[in-house]
């Protein structure tokens, strides 16, 4: 399993990356876990458009899905459309949500290039990926998303507050892509997003055998938040993500 980091900037893009994006193939096949505003730009350094097999949205946030719009545009009115249906899983309310970002129509809909599956808590296959989908802890629904091939995982903690669901998901996962929004102090509000030193904390909790800062913001100090980590008494190996970087699981 490769993971490639398309877009790792919070909440919205940043100069040096877009939003949130992440590129999983296996097998040739080629997943992406969420399509945050200005990855569709980004994802074509790494892969043609046309040759992505599925989309998993962890929440419907702009930062995480806004890049669906254009990438509709992509399957339905690229050289050689309308390409096949897309397999989609998403929160239930995306085609509604996604439609109105559009500005759709009431036909036809986001649905003419896209095959949307409601997210639930649990495991399921998409293509060669084993995919198990659990809560956490932000304010609309969000799922964290473990994605494992052969024997090897990636855990990714979508948008959270602290979160033992998310513990519990990335147990043992080999790397843990979570999120580390805010800068360690008080004052951050609860059930919302992670520190750096937060994050540190789940990895260690988890025993992931890595962990990768995501989701980072571009108004802060990416050196805060990496020092912030250092505080999490996590020990095994921490790296701040960077669109383009790429992990190789075997
Ligand atoms: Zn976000
Ligand atoms: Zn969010």
């Amino acid at each position: 399993m490769k993971l490639t980091v398309v877009g790792c900037s919070g909440s919205f893009p940043g100069p040096a990356s877009p939003s949130s994006c992440y590129l999983y193939e296996a097998e040739g096949f080629r997943m992406l876990v969420d399509f945050g505003n200005g990855s569709l730009g980004a994802l074509q350094r790494h892969v043609s458009p046309f040759e992505i097999d599925a989309i998993c949205l962890s929440h419907l946030h702009a930062d995480h899905c806004l890049d669906m719009c254009g990438y509709h545009v992509v399957r339905s009115y690229g050289p050689g459309a309308p390409f096949p249906k897309i397999p989609v899983y998403a929160p239930a309310m995306a085609p509604a949500r996604l439609n109105a970002a559009y500005g759709m129509p009431q036909e036809p809909t986001m649905e003419t290039a896209f095959d949307f599956t409601a997210l639930s808590p649990g495991t399921f296959e998409i293509g060669p990926f084993q995919v198990t989908a659990a809560l956490v802890n932000h304010p609309v629904e969000t799922y964290g998303l473990r994605v494992a091939h052969g024997g090897r995982s990636v855990t990714y903690s979508a948008d959270t507050g602290e979160c033992d669901a998310l513990v519990g998901l990335a147990g043992d996962t080999d790397l843990l892509l979570c999120e580390a929004s805010f800068l360690d102090g008080p004052g951050n509000p609860p059930d919302l997003h992670l520190t750096g030193r937060q994050a540190a904390e789940h990895a260690a909790k988890a025993g992931a055998g890595r962990l990768v800062l995501t989701h980072l913001v571009p108004w802060h100090d990416d050196a805060r938040v990496r020092a912030d980590a250092d505080r999490g008494g996590y020990s095994g190996e921490i790296e701040l993500a960077r669109s383009g970087a790429v992990y190789d699981l075997g």
